[in-house]
């Protein structure tokens, strides 16, 4: 066993002596009260301890003791609906334990040990398996969970065994004297095994108009979401576990305030899946590590929630990941780097902010899992960024803009004047627009692009009219370009602003966002054509047309929003009869 003794305690940090033989990242205890903590560097035997718990109260002299094993999180049934601390303890058995003031050196394991779980198996004597090759499964929720050889072992079954187990139960033993539980552990900050990368070309259904439609991402890609204060990244990563169309969701509540947690913890288990009505906690692992818990803890929280993705990806499932606040943890790798005196890099963050960001982004992807079977699975990252004062020049967003796939540029302004999502248009952008453009071909929305374009451009072309009516009035225009303003009006109002909040319009289906844009632009063609054969813009407007066009987003009947396309025509063509 490998022992040393505290020597030196800088809040989250921690210096021991004689810890020789440690290895980067053992997990270790600290003092009397066996703090979970975790090495991070090594200089002799010397070790650089970072505590995920409160080190107050510790003195000089205390034992460390060396696990030695590395930060590892435990895989297997009973993760879903789960809630965790970020080193993976069940946070209500916590606080029963504690009350809600979380006692320090508890351990606790990840995955329940007292319920069984019913094992189908899948192979049978004499088979020969891989990492990564199914043995069985079990039922967890609606989900079948995959038991899976872990990825470093293989052999050929000796014996099977059928029936009701704990996770730790042995169910398959192989003749390289390898056992297989329903449970298997991974050390945090290593990357699953899988055997290839692949292309990510489906998209990521949100049901949230300006992601799906206009920078959408794919299952598989990365996005980020940053935002100053108060511009709904918290309510964007809320809605976005809520509604992804992905088999799985991995929410890690980062840094941020307790309350916005409590949100989420009150509220998901009384949601259903608007396309399997099935409760949206039994497909969801909530990683809670909020303001008020130890900041050294925020970068296991994100490297837990990581893993945990990982694994369900590699049984072949669509999984997506949100973690709000990335920033948070940015912070906590600034403080822990300030205390052990390191270099300072742009703005006191340390110099490997951009690769910790990177490695961390780089985890999803769509793949091909390890196993015979070859199956695909994916995890798309979305991160939240809070960006001090919401300015994006600071090195988190920075960093991150030369990973994430997708920007989802929040806006002070929009927010401000209650246009949500605040997502500014002109500043987004998606770099998967030809993957996804083939998808939404495929599936049956073989205008999208020409629409998104049409949009696109008509929003660009706005700003430089806004730009002239500031300078001199609305009345300078032409009427061509006065029609321009109030189509991008509508495209604001009646199609980019989605509450997240509303009974109906917090889901809008694709097919829904695809026939709203369709009318908005059928419109603004007709608008056109008539305005061609002399008919005022003004009249036009008057129509009570256009504010049926307005209530699109509380319909659920997707054929009265196509009519209206036949109804736009009707009345222009009734008031030309007129003239
Ligand atoms: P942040 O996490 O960026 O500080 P929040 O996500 O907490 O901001 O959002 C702040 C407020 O903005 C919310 O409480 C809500 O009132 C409003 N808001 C944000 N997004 C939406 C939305 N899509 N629909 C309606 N209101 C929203
Ligand atoms: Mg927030």
């Amino acid at each position: 066993m490998i022992e040393g003794s505290v020597s030196r305690i800088s809040g989250p940090v921690v210096l021991s002596d004689g810890l020789r033989g440690s290895r980067m990242y053992d997990v270790v205890k600290v003092g009397k009260q066996e703090l979970n903590g975790e090495v991070i560097r090594l200089d002799g035997d010397r070790a650089v301890i970072q505590v995920y718990e409160d080190t107050s109260g510790l003195k000089i002299g205390e034992k460390v003791t060396n696990t030695e094993t590395p930060l590892s999180v435990e895989l297997g049934p009973g993760l879903l609906s789960s809630i965790y601390d970020g080193i993976q303890r069940p946070l209500p058995t916590l606080v029963e334990m504690s009350g809600s003031y979380i006692s320090r050196g508890i351990s606790l394991p990840g995955l329940d040990r007292k319920r069984k779980w019913t094992f189908e198996p899948a192979v049978k004597k004499g088979d020969k398996l891989k990492g990564g090759d199914i043995v069985g499964r079990v039922k967890e929720f609606h989900i079948n969970h995959k038991i899976l050889v872990p990825p470093l072992v293989s052999g050929t079954v000796t014996n099977v065994w059928t029936g009701d187990f704990h996770v730790d139960e042995t169910v398959v033993t192989l003749d390289t004297g390898a056992t297989i539980s329903l449970m298997q552990k991974w050390p945090v900050r290593k990357g699953r095994p899988y055997q290839k990368k692949m292309d990510p070309d489906t998209l990521l259904v949100t049901g949230q108009r300006v992601f799906d439609t206009l920078f959408p991402v794919t299952k598989g890609g990365t996005a980020m979401i940053p935002g100053g204060f108060g511009t709904g990244k918290t309510v964007a990563e809320q809605t976005l576990a809520k509604w992804s169309d992905t088999q799985i969701v991995v929410y890690i509540g980062c840094g941020e305030r307790g309350n916005e947690m409590t949100d989420v913890l009150s509220e998901f288990p009384e949601l259903l899946d608007p396309r399997t009505k099935l409760p949206l906690i039994q497909r969801t692992i909530l990683i809670a590590n909020t303001s008020n818990m130890p900041v050294a803890a925020r970068e296991a929280s994100i490297y837990t929630g990581i893993t945990m993705a990982e694994y369900y990806r590699d049984m072949g499932y669509d999984v997506a990941l949100m973690a709000d606040s990335t920033s948070r943890w940015g912070e906590a790798l600034r403080e822990v780097s300030g205390r052990l005196e390191e270099m300072p890099g742009e703005e006191g963050y340390p110099a490997y902010l951009a690769t910790r960001l990177a490695a961390f982004y780089e985890r999803a992807g769509r793949v091909v899992c390890l196993g015979a079977d070859n199956r695909v699975g994916s995890i798309t990252v979305i991160g939240a960024v809070s960006p001090p004062g919401g300015d994006f020049s600071e090195p988190i967003t920075q960093n991150t803009l030369r990973i994430a796939g997708t920007f989802w540029a929040l806006d002070t302004s929009l927010a401000y004047r209650r246009h949500f999502p605040s997502v500014n248009w002109i500043r987004s952008y998606s770099l998967y627009l030809e993957q996804v453009r083939e998808w939404f071909t495929k599936t049956g929305f073989g205008e999208w692009k020409e629409l998104r374009d049409r949009t696109m451009y008509l929003l660009q072309k706005e700003v430089e009219l806004q730009e002239i009516v500031q300078l001199v009035g609305p009345d300078a225009l032409p009427e061509s370009e006065k029609a321009i303003l109030e189509v991008t009006r509508m495209v604001r109002e009646d199609f980019l602003q989605q509450s997240a909040y509303h009974d109906i319009d917090s889901y809008c289906s694709l097919d829904k966002q695809y026939w709203m844009l369709k009318v908005i632009l059928a419109f603004y063609d007709r608008m056109n054509a008539s305005m061609s054969r002399g008919t005022p813009l003004a009249r036009i407007l008057k129509l009570p047309i256009k504010s049926e066009i307005g209530r699109m987003k509380e319909l659920t009947d997707l054929e009265r929003i196509k009519a209206l396309i036949a109804e736009i025509d009707k009345s222009i063509t009734t008031l030309e009869e007129e003239r």
